[in-house]
């Protein structure tokens, strides 16, 4: 059994085909991108109305199939940018229609988590799912997710766009941020934990007022907000394996693809005798093979459930 994937919450359109067994034949993306402002949602949808037959024609290609070998098309129905959701559920609608098959609405936060999850053949993990909008530190407990902490108020990886945009880094900064971090020295920003959840809005308008007020440079700016913001979500996440005794922690989202973030979270893991996980760069961000493998998942239970823009990983 195959099954097709389509990914369009945020800035990438992608379409994924995976087995049944989570084997991924393809996986292709195409993502917005803009010098100047971040993400402009109608500029985000005309981008993935533009781009998605040729993405989709890329995944058939490169999974050497044609639709007669798709049983299934997945999409992401939520959480995200309410224009992007219904761009991406419009496609599928019309590619489910003229190619008779069944469509399968699936939430993006547990496609995250499913395809980190079976990529490493790991049977329960403590997750913690960082991108640009979500930053949740979750676990699977009695058949549901739970959410043992998360962000009040902004997502990592978006805080670190804003700041990037503050700085002139351009859209998506996070990869551009960490570069410039690898030559800057450390200055206190505040650290905002509360109880399991963090806060980053603080630590962004800190960071701002020190920039314009020309006190530091960009290099040292970019390694404090990295530095500071890592390790609240380390020490968090610490506290949810030391209380639920979980031995394996799996880093699933964009910002997962941060190298000073994975080995602060390893060393953590090795220090209380546990093993760290994450998934290769592309599958970190959002792709359409995520959401073909929680398709398969969810094959028996989903169905053509349109958009859910607020649906939480907790929901489910
Ligand atoms: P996602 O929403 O899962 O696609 O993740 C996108 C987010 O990941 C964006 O906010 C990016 O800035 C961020 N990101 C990507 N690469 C890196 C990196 N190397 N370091 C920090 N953040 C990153
Ligand atoms: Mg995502």
């Amino acid at each position: 059994m195959n099954i097709l994937g389509i990914e369009s919450t945020a800035h990438t359109f992608g379409v994924g085909i995976v087995t049944d067994t989570g084997k991924i034949l393809s996986n292709v993306t195409d993502s917005y991108t803009s010098d100047a402002a971040g993400m402009i949602p109608d500029k985000v949808v005309v981008h993935h109305n533009t781009v998605a037959e040729k993405v989709l024609l890329n995944a058939l290609d490169n999974a050497k199939v044609d639709w007669n070998d798709v049983d299934f098309i997945a999409y992401s129905a939520g959480p995200g940018l309410d224009p992007c959701l219904w761009a991406g559920y419009h496609k599928a609608k019309e590619w489910a229609q003229k190619y008779r098959k069944t469509l399968i609405g699936v939430n993006h936060c547990a496609a995250h988590l499913s395809i980190g999850k079976v990529y490493n053949a790991l049977q329960n993990p403590c997750y913690l799912y960082v991108s640009g909008v979500n930053t949740q530190i979750i676990v699977f407990e009695d058949g549901k997710y739970r959410v043992l902490g998360e962000t009040l108020d902004i997502g990592l990886g978006n805080m670190l766009d804003k700041f990037g945009r503050i700085i002139g880094l351009g859209f998506p900064a996070g990869p551009e941020l960490e570069k410039l971090a690898k030559n800057g020295t450390y200055v206190e920003l505040p650290y905002v934990v509360k109880g399991m959840d963090v806060s980053f809005s603080g630590i962004l308008t800190r960071a701002q007022q020190l920039f314009e007020q020309k006190k530091m440079t960009k290099e040292d700016l970019c390694f404090s907000v990295q530095e500071t913001c890592f390790a609240m979500l380390t020490e968090v996440v610490e506290r949810a394996m030391a209380h639920t005794g979980k031995k394996e922690l799996l880093l699933v989202g964009g910002v997962g693809a941060n190298k000073r973030f994975c080995e602060m979270l390893n060393i953590m893991c090795k220090e209380r005798g546990a093993t760290f996980y994450k998934v290769p760069m592309d599958l970190a961000g959002d792709q359409g093979a995520m959401i073909a493998w929680e398709g398969f998942l969810r094959k028996d239970e989903s169905g053509d459930i349109e958009v859910r823009p607020h649906w939480r990983v907790d929901d489910i």
